[in-house]
């Protein structure tokens, strides 16, 4: 028994290892030989770049002489195109697609904790130095932000919702047991004074961000995507105590109404957004509340449901709503509504996250608009764009290689040949 315990304790621990290997650095300084540097920004490629990083933020950019320079550890990529780390703005990390129905009712917050560490290593190593995780029982995903940062475990810097406010009976709730059995998520809150305590409740254990579940949705069972959950007090008292007390405010939203009523009430964000219509779309651009459409889930999902078991009425619900947003959004992306990237990863396997940039750009963003959504527009979604989103003097050292120009081929984010998070290297494959 003790053996056995020893050796799984060596699996779980084995990424840690790999990554304190990773850390442990000879030099004080680390020169990147960027062969070709994507300006984010522009969408300029720029030719034979070093990048001079000091510790865990970029120092320098460009062609730089100094002489910290020429002591630095070198990391040649100058057979690749250096850009930005990404950023995913819609993550469950502590969530699998098989987890969608009554088969989630048998796992503990710890076990899902643990689905966390799991996941929070795959994203990472696709090339997602930071992710906004919105909605996750028991505050599981603070856990696994605290145990990243902590550097315990590899990981992308997480921006953390905790619990997702609910409606009794909303999205948000759980409601696939019986009455008898007073199944209830920990967001669930009815009325204004109630939201608001859940509002300091979540930030009082640690919540970076608030998710508030605004319309019903797809993978919950009696609800409706198109009806609205709260009402305007209800989210105008969600969005008012969470940006007083200076967290952003992510909104579930499918049906046409339950947007308008978050976008009036004032959240940063409208997740989904399937059934947007125009006077949406107009309100949108007015208050400049980011859209984060979460579309390849659609291709995934109706592929596998099936074969992973996801109840019957989860899938009616999934084969209207997925195909009509990609129609929906089309229309939002043409009319010039402000996109972050976001991919709902749990309805999908996570690390197939980059999968999301050749669907944005066949529902009519550019290749550049869509690269632009997952680094400096998500950066300024989450409110870190001091940080992240971009390869600049004084930003964390998130940077990434892929193979080829993904402004010629989006299809090149799927896979990220070389991951640095924090000036660390977690991934350099050839
Ligand atoms: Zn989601």
């Amino acid at each position: 028994m003790k053996k056995q315990w020893i050796a799984l304790l060596g699996l779980l621990l084995f990424p840690a290892l790999l990554a304190a290997q990773t850390t442990a650095k000879s030099k004080p300084f680390t020169l990147i030989l960027a062969g070709k540097l994507l300006d984010v920004r522009t969408g300029k490629l720029l030719i034979n770049q070093k990048i001079l990083i000091a510790g865990d933020r970029i120092e320098a950019v460009g062609q730089i002489e100094t002489k910290r320079a020429l002591n630095a550890e070198v990391i040649d990529l100058s057979d690749k195109v250096v850009l930005p780390g990404l950023i995913d703005a819609h993550t469950h990390l502590t969530m699998d697609p098989q987890d969608m129905g009554y088969s989630s009712l048998g796992l503990s917050i710890p076990r899902q904790a643990l689905t966390g560490a799991k996941n929070a290593r795959l994203t990472l190593m696709a090339g997602f130095t930071t992710v906004r995780n919105v909605a996750a029982a028991g505050y599981s995903d603070i856990a696994l932000r605290d145990s990243i940062n902590a550097g315990e475990i590899p990981g992308p810097r997480i921006d953390a919702s905790g619990p997702a406010l609910s409606i009794t009976g909303g999205h948000c709730d759980n409601n696939l047991l019986a009455p008898q059995f007073h199944a209830q998520e920990d967001g669930v809150a009815d009325g204004v004074e109630a939201v608001q305590k859940k509002v300091r409740e979540n930030i009082k254990f640690g919540a970076d961000v608030i998710k508030v579940c605004a319309t019903g949705g797809v993978l919950s069972k009696g609800d409706d995507p198109n009806a609205s959950a709260f009402t305007m007090a209800e989210l105008e008292a969600i969005v008012n105590d969470a940006h007083r007390l200076g967290r952003k405010v992510a909104a579930h939203a499918h049906g046409a109404e339950g947007i308008k009523f978050a976008v009036e009430a004032g959240v940063d964000s409208i997740e989904h957004g399937s059934f947007i219509n125009e006077e949406d779309i107009q309100l949108m651009k007015q208050h400049g509340t980011y859209l984060v459409p979460t579309l390849y889930l659609g291709d995934w999902f109706l592929e596998n449901a099936e074969a992973i078991h996801v109840p019957p009425f989860m899938i009616e619900k999934a084969k209207v709503v997925m195909p009509a947003a990609r129609a929906n959004l089309a229309k939002a992306f043409k009319e010039g509504v402000k996109v972050a990237f976001g991919t709902d990863a749990a309805v999908y396997p996570h690390g197939l996250n980059g999968r999301e940039f050749a669907v944005m750009v066949q529902v009519g963003l550019s290749p550049l608009a869509a690269l632009q959504a997952a680094t400096i527009n998500a950066a300024d979604l989450l409110g870190w764009s001091q940080n992240i989103g971009a390869i600049e003097p004084g930003k964390w050292a998130d940077i990434i290689a892929v193979n080829q120009n993904p402004l010629d081929d989006v299809h090149t984010l799927e896979n990220v040949p070389f991951v640095m998070k924090s000036g660390v290297v977690y991934k350099n494959e050839k």
